[in-house]
Formats: C-alpha cells, sequence, structure tokens
C-alpha cells in the first residue's frame, strides 16, 4: 500500500538481539516495554504532514511550553498485530482505528491523518519490528499511535499550529493477568467520565486523566474497575474503564447505546455484527442499575462481559456501589461471553473463516 507521504526508513543500529527480546516476549507484561523502532510524522499549518520516518525508539526533547504539557490537545488509539497460526501478522479492522483517529481528531481541533497514511505507519512499523510479534497463543504487539500539539507558547485561544503523530509497539500478554477471569466492578455515583457535548466518544487522554481518581476509588472498594454511569442520574450503564460493557439476557445481547458519551469501541462493532450470525438476538439500547441488580437477582440477566482491543472479553463477575452489592450469574465466565470471545480470537488469530474483511495482513 502506498500514500502519497514517502517514509524515510532509518534501521536502530541498537536493536536489542534475539537472545534479549526472546527473554523479554517470554514474558511481556502489558505496555511495558517497547520495540526498537517508532514512527514519526510532523504537521505544520501551512505544509500539511510531513517528515513522515520510522526511527529508533527512542526519548522526545521537547521545550517546557509546548502545547500538549498544558492543555492536553492529544489523543491515542490502540489496536493489535497478531501472528496467525499460519505465520502471516496481521491486524484486526485498522482501517476502523483510522476513521476513529480522524474522528477524535475533529473534536479536539486537530489535523486529520489520512486514513491510508494511518495505515502504512503502522504497516511500516510491525515490519521493522517484526520479530516483537509474539508466537505464543494470545499474546500479540499492541500498537498505539497517538498525536500531540507540539506549539510552543501558552497563549489559549487557538489550537496549536503544529503537530506529531506518532506509533509506538509493545508485546503484549493478556491485559488483565489471569485471562478469563470474572472482574469485580465499582459504580462510580460520584464522578462523571463524560457529558453530552464533551469528549466521552473521543480516544483523547484527558478523559482518562480524569478518570484515575474513580479507578482508584474502584481498587479501595476492592474492586478491579469502574462502570460509568450517565452525567444526569447516575443511573444508566454506559460504559467500564477502557471497556465496552453487553448484557447477557439468555439469547439477547443488549449494549448500551451510542450517545456521545460512551467510546464507540471497535470491538463492541465487531461483536454487535457476529453475534447475529451466532444466533444471538442484538439490540442498542439502555439499562439503568436497577435493571441490572434485579436482572440478576430474577435470573433473567445471565451474564455481562466488558470487551475491548487490550482485554478482549472479560466478564464481570460481581458489581459493587455505595449501596449495593451483587453476583452476577454465579460470579463464573458464563458460556455467551466465552462462545463471543473464542468467535473474536479465532477470527484475529486465523483460526475462524473471517467472513467480513476484518483481518488486514501486514506480512
Ligand atoms: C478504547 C476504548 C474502548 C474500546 O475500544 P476498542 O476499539 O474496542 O478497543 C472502550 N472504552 C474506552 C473509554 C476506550 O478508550
Amino acid at each position: 500500500m502506498t500514500s502519497q507521504l514517502s517514509f524515510d526508513q532509518q534501521r536502530n543500529p541498537n536493536a536489542r538481539g534475539r537472545e534479549e527480546r526472546e527473554r523479554i516476549l517470554a514474558n511481556p507484561g502489558f505496555g511495558q516495554i517497547f520495540t526498537d523502532h517508532m514512527v514519526s510524522i510532523d504537521f505544520t499549518e501551512g505544509q500539511g504532514w510531513h517528515d513522515a520516518r520510522v526511527e529508533p525508539y527512542g526519548p522526545l526533547v521537547l521545550d517546557p511550553a509546548t502545547s500538549v504539557f498544558h492543555y492536553a490537545q492529544e489523543l491515542f488509539e490502540g489496536l493489535k498485530a497478531y501472528r496467525q497460526a499460519n505465520g502471516a501478522i496481521v491486524a484486526f479492522r485498522p482501517f476502523a482505528n483510522a476513521a476513529r483517529f480522524n474522528l477524535s481528531a475533529a473534536r479536539m481541533a486537530m489535523p486529520e491523518l489520512p486514513e491510508e497514511t494511518f495505515v502504512e505507519s503502522l504497516e511500516l512499523l510491525v515490519q521493522a519490528d517484526r520479530d516483537w510479534v509474539p508466537t505464543t497463543e494470545g499474546h500479540s504487539l499492541y500498537l498505539r499511535p497517538f498525536i500531540i500539539a507540539t506549539q510552543v507558547g501558552l497563549g489559549v485561544n487557538y489550537p496549536s499550529k503544529s503537530y506529531r503523530y506518532m506509533a509506538i509497539a509493545s508485546p503484549a500478554a493478556s491485559y488483565f493477568a489471569g485471562g478469563v477471569k470474572p472482574v469485580k466492578v465499582w459504580l462510580s455515583t460520584e464522578y462523571t467520565r463524560a457529558a453530552p457535548g464533551g469528549t466521552g466518544f473521543a480516544k483523547c487522554g484527558g478523559n482518562y486523566a480524569a478518570a484515575f481518581v474513580a479507578q482508584r476509588q474502584a481498587v479501595e472498594q476492592d474492586c478491579d474497575q469502574v462502570v460509568w454511569l450517565d452525567a444526569f442520574e447516575h443511573r444508566y450503564v454506559e460504559e467500564m474503564g477502557g471497556m465496552n460493557l453487553f448484557f447477557v439476557f439468555g439469547d439477547r445481547l443488549l449494549t448500551p447505546a451510542l450517545t456521545g458519551t460512551l467510546l464507540p469501541g471497535i470491538t463492541r462493532d465487531s461483536i454487535l455484527t457476529f453475534a447475529a450470525e451466532l444466533g444471538l438476538t442484538v439490540e442498542e439500547g439502555r439499562i439503568s442499575i436497577e435493571e441490572w441488580q434485579d436482572g440478576c437477582a430474577s435470573g433473567v440477566l445471565t451474564e455481562v462481559f466488558a470487551c475491548g482491543t487490550a482485554a478482549v472479553v472479560t466478564p464481570v463477575g460481581s458489581v459493587k456501589g455505595a449501596d449495593r452489592e451483587w453476583t452476577v450469574g454465579d460470579g463464573t465466565p458464563g458460556p455467551v461471553t466465552l462462545k463471543i470471545r473464542e468467535e473474536l480470537m479465532g477470527i484475529q488469530y486465523g483460526t475462524r473463516p473471517d467472513n467480513h474483511g476484518w483481518v488486514h495482513k501486514i506480512c
């Protein structure tokens, strides 16, 4: 694939040797260790995108008055490169990430990057670091494209006139240690993640900065993750941490509708698409915490799971709020959750048919 920008490709003369790499890949954790290369592309108002390059991974030197440090004009994406059973290295729906990147960029008054350039930048990074794509089942190379405002100065009247797009890569085991272990979630009625007109649908770092205090509260409450509720009543479920939620009523799946305050997950969209083919009915709607609790009590709500690129499909085992606490089903991963997880990973790792053209071969 070619885009209009041409990438300068510099090899890292200090790339780690095979032995060190294999030692790291044996136990990669998540987002701790990065590969030997990174991608950078600069943007200057009037000139557009320029100086696209694959270069050795390393620190940045930035003026302390650089805009991103003060006004958080930043956004990111997250996707994975998978090594399939036949040896091919693939990405899953990278053009969907490219489109979402530009949707986020428009909200953050940042320049759009041509989708072909976004995808090509990831192809070149993965090709340069192909030996870093794990061979262990269930492991992958996590790709993190992002963009920062680079104008120097503290004026707040205009968005930055210059930006840098970058992409880095990190070998990844499972996001939550322990595989499909169900998580315990904390209902945050004190804090709000997003309100109408805000940035809830954009994948910007600021959403996460504002969420850490609630996530810390969840951990203090002996929970793994925070569940966000609507901004007005703190009653309707939106999403969980960095993942979307699905509620299973027997063979009917319900997921909160995209109202603008939740992140439009690509995993969410994929599950909505293929679940119907597995004989499940799917619905985008609204569910309150009372309906969640009552549904579990009466038994009509049989399973709840969260989904996202990093942690794939994760069962929700129990729920805790300021004045309530309950278990979902018997607290163990349910059959629908496991079937959805298996189907999704099967498509990504090439052991199930890719009926929708989602798998994008890199090398
Ligand atoms: C990235 C993200 C998701 C999941 O999106 P995927 O495209 O499925 O990885 C869900 N919620 C939030 C807040 C996110 O940042």
